[in-house]
């Protein structure tokens, strides 16, 4: 997949890809890394290892924030070994109604986070 291109879905402008260096100045550890960032928007997100595809749609400070909160709810799962992390994803994109390949954190937006969250609290409560 080539990502030559990617535009930020808040103003649809075409987003600039930076590195680790111009993003986290005082985190030398992600100098290497890249980033697509939409300067505007404050929004930006990585790269897959060694490319410059994104992990999923550029994030500002609320989507960041919300995108925590689904990690905290739905990692203790497979962390603490409820079930695997695949059976917590594939158990999240069916209450979602979402394919496996669209059920990654990265790709959600604020409502589907919210959805998400939702869904993982319930699911503690039904088990
Ligand atoms: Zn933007």
């Amino acid at each position: 997949m080539s990502a030559a291109q990617v535009t930020c879905w808040y103003c649809n402008r075409p987003a600039r890809l930076i590195t680790g260096k111009g993003l986290y100045p005082h985190r030398p550890d992600l100098y290497a890394k890249r980033f697509w960032r939409c300067l505007p928007c404050s929004a930006w997100v990585g790269c897959h290892p060694g490319s410059t595809e994104p992990l999923g749609r550029l994030a500002n400070s609320e989507l960041r924030a919300w995108k925590q909160t689904v990690h905290r709810v739905l990692d203790p799962l497979w962390q603490k070994g409820v079930m695997s992390r695949e059976e917590a994803y594939a158990w999240l994109a069916e209450k979602l109604g979402l394919t496996a390949e669209e059920c990654h954190v990265g790709m959600f937006d604020p409502a589907t986070c919210k959805r998400a969250i939702k869904a993982l609290n319930h699911r503690e409560v039904r088990k």
